[in-house]
Formats: C-alpha cells, sequence, structure tokens
C-alpha cells in the first residue's frame, strides 16, 4: 500500500492545508455516520468483495491500456499511452464511486441517494448505481444544463431518477450544488448526498479518491506489461479531480514520474472565459471545503466557462490544490480549440471518440510528446467516451477531411 495514501487526508480530513469540513450544524451528525461507515466498510472483506464483483462482471474492469500509435506518429516525439475509462459501463470513470457510494448507502440503512450534476454525467452514474442496488435516486441539476445536455436527462428519466431543477443564479452547476444541500439536510435520515468528484467536506475527497484509485493501480501493472517500467509521465484532465487523483494515485509515491493535471483554458485569460482553477484561483471556502477558487471582485465564486461542461468548476478538490502546493503535480493547459483539435485527432487517427473533458487531456499530451524525446513514455487518462458530445461538436466545428 501507499504511504501517502495511508497517512493523507489527516483525521480532519486536511490535506496540507487544503480540505476540512465547513457544514451547517444540522450535517454534523450526518457526515460523523458517513465517516465512521466509510472507516469500517473500507477494510472489511465483505464490501472489498462486493466492490471487486460489481467491477469485474458488471462495470467491466479492469479497463485495458491502449498504446495510442498513430497518434504517436503524428506527434512524432514520446509514445502516447491511453488507460480506457471510457470503456466502463455508461462510458465514464464515474461509476468506479458511484457503485462504492451507494453500496455506503445501504450499509447506513439509507433508502434514497442525491446528488447534484453538471453535464449529467455523474447523474447518469448515480442513476444506474442507484437502480442496481434498488435505491430512489435525486438529481438536482441547472436549468440551463438541463436543456443543454438533454440526452442524459433522458437517460436518467429512463433509469429512475428524480430530476430537480436549479432555477436561481447562473442555473449550471454551482447552484444544482446548492440545491441538492438544501434538499439534503432535511432528508438527512433517509438520504445520503453522494458528491460526484473529488470535492466537498470531509470525507468524500479522500473516499471518492480512493474508489478512484483503481484507475491508477490497475494502470502500474498494465503499464509494466507494455513497457517493461513505470510511465515517465501521467497526465489527466481536472474539473474536480476525481480522475485525475484516480490514476495519480497509483504513482504518487513514485517520485520519478511526472503527473499532470489539465486545465480548461476555454477561450481567453479573463474572469469567465476559463476555468483553470488552479492556475488563476486563490484560496478560499466553497460547498464546505477550503481550497483554490476562482473569485469575482467580491469574492464570490466567479463565473467559469469550459467546452467541457464536466470541468467548469470554480473550485478543484482540496487535495489537487495541496499536491500542487508541494511540487508534487504540475498544471498542463489546454483551451477549447486544442481539445476540439485532440477529440477530431484521437477519432480520426485511433478510432476512439473521447469526451471532451478527456480531449484536453489529450491535447496536452500532444504538446508535451512533441517536447519529448521518442524513448520517452505518456500514459493519459481517458476519462470517458464522447457520444454525449457529437452534435455539439459537429455543429459548431466542422469534421476535418469529411467525405460525404
Ligand atoms: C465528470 C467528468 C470529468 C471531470 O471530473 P473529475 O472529477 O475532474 O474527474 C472528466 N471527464 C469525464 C468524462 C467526466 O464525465
Amino acid at each position: 500500500m501507499s504511504n501517502y495514501l495511508e497517512t493523507t487526508p489527516n483525521e480532519e480530513g486536511y490535506f496540507g492545508k487544503f480540505g476540512g469540513s465547513f457544514i451547517p450544524p444540522m450535517l454534523e451528525e450526518p457526515f460523523k455516520d458517513i465517516r465512521t461507515a466509510y472507516e469500517e466498510l473500507k477494510n472489511d472483506p465483505k464490501f472489498i468483495e462486493e466492490l471487486k464483483y460489481v467491477r469485474k462482471y458488471y462495470q467491466g474492469r479492469p479497463t485495458p491500456i491502449s498504446f495510442a500509435k498513430n497518434l504517436t506518429d503524428h506527434c512524432g516525439g514520446a509514445k502516447i499511452y491511453l488507460k480506457r475509462e471510457d470503456l466502463n459501463h455508461t462510458g465514464a470513470h464515474k461509476l468506479n464511486h458511484c457503485m462504492a457510494e451507494v453500496i455506503l448507502a445501504k450499509y447506513l440503512g439509507k433508502t434514497k441517494v442525491i446528488a447534484e450534476t453538471g453535464a449529467g454525467q455523474h447523474g447518469v452514474a448515480l442513476a444506474t448505481a442507484a437502480a442496481y442496488f434498488g435505491l430512489e435516486c435525486e438529481i438536482h441539476m441547472g436549468e440551463v444544463d438541463i436543456e443543454k445536455e438533454h440526452p442524459n436527462v433522458v437517460r436518467m428519466k429512463i433509469l429512475g431518477a428524480k430530476i430537480i431543477p436549479a432555477t436561481h443564479g447562473l442555473k449550471t452547476l454551482k447552484e444544482a450544488v446548492d440545491s441538492a444541500f438544501e434538499s439534503y439536510i432535511p432528508q438527512a435520515d433517509t438520504a445520503i448526498y453522494c458528491i460526484g468528484s473529488v470535492v466537498g467536506p470531509h470525507p468524500f475527497p479522500m473516499m471518492v479518491r480512493d474508489f478512484q484509485s483503481v484507475i491508477g493501480f490497475e494502470s502500474k501493472e498494465q503499464f509494466f506489461e507494455h513497457e517493461d517500467k513505470l510511465p515517465d509521465n501521467v497526465v489527466a484532465c481536472i474539473g474536480g479531480g476525481s480522475n485525475a487523483m484516480g490514476i495519480f494515485a497509483g504513482f504518487i509515491d513514485d517520485k520519478e514520474v511526472n503527473l499532470y493535471g489539465v486545465e480548461p483554458m476555454g477561450r481567453g485569460e479573463n474572469i469567465g472565459e476559463h476555468s483553470a482553477t488552479l492556475t488563476y484561483g486563490e484560496e478560499g471556502v466553497m460547498h464546505g471545503f477550503n481550497s483554490i477558487m476562482l473569485k469575482d471582485e467580491k469574492g464570490e465564486p466567479a463565473p467559469v466557462y469550459s467546452i467541457g461542461s464536466g470541468i467548469d468548476y470554480p473550485s478543484v478538490g482540496p487535495e489537487q490544490a495541496h499536491l500542487k502546493e508541494i511540487g508534487r503535480t504540475q498544471v498542463g493547459l489546454c483551451n477549447d480549440e486544442e481539445a476540439v483539435d485532440a477529440f477530431y485527432k484521437l477519432s480520426q487517427l485511433e478510432g476512439i471518440i473521447p469526451a471532451l473533458e478527456s480531449a484536453h487531456a489529450i491535447g496536452y499530451a500532444m504538446k508535451l510528446a512533441k517536447t519529448l524525446p521518442k524513448d520517452k513514455t505518456i500514459l493519459v487518462n481517458l476519462s470517458g467516451r464522447g457520444d454525449k458530445d457529437i452534435d455539439f461538436v459537429v455543429d459548431n466545428y466542422p469534421i476535418p477531411n469529411a467525405k460525404f
């Protein structure tokens, strides 16, 4: 087991100065119950067996690592490998933590799971897990996102979830989180809030990281099969930071492996044009935890933007803030244009249509590969598949070399 993972965060949920738990008094008790239940479950052989079972026979794990030979040749530098989280059931890494969160909910005797969703990916994954384990599911989503992400809204409804629109403010992800918290408070006896990334009050950043660490542990073994050594570089996109923490977890104690978290530069450097929190943000508390956040002139969470709707969040998981501060990770940047180029390149050179979020990791890896010699390696976490994004992309960016 990893030294770092065993000892971080501390008892109060702090990763260095980031993290903690800033919640209203009536949530103290339910969150204490969640912490206790997780401490009991994480070493319980029955829980570990159940999780292994669903991962293998339902989710389709382990997901493979593919060598992207054509993309590597195209870039002309370091070898690019892909960890294929797009091949998980529901098409992204999010089921890794949703299945585990719902098992935890059952263990606590809850009958319902509540969550927010931005692009609808976390909502779909949680509705899937709830259906599998027979729990009710309530998903909060901004009115704007409900319009924009219609197919995922329909998916959630088919899966049996109840959708509650968030109608205040910008009517997107931040408002959905506010709405979900508000609804959860009076229902905390029978329901549990299932956070969708390594964010929120302790113990969620730690718990979601632990559930996602399967990506990193599988990767380490699989990469040896390909190259008989560790990767030189690991690259993942960062919204809240869960797919990145998942793959980083496998290599965190291997100091010779460079870890890159890629942030969306959107369409420019001004507030409102990007969502590059670690690059432009400052310390602050939002949604129950202390981290780095993007603030407006009044110190409120700033409006954010990215073409990838799963990565436009004005804060970032506390562990990502900590790892950057201590210099263990580095930040890479990728803007909308580079992400769309990567989206089409991966599709046309490798036959894999990536999620726009994951396309940011690919876009940065392509830039990095070009600066490195051919004997170096880059492992990219391909966090999800792009089916959800195809209409939006082709309506806004013409298909290169299209043949009709
Ligand atoms: C939700 C999502 C992300 C962003 O979330 P993280 O917690 O930063 O991983 C990235 N990629 C895909 C495909 C997603 O669905």
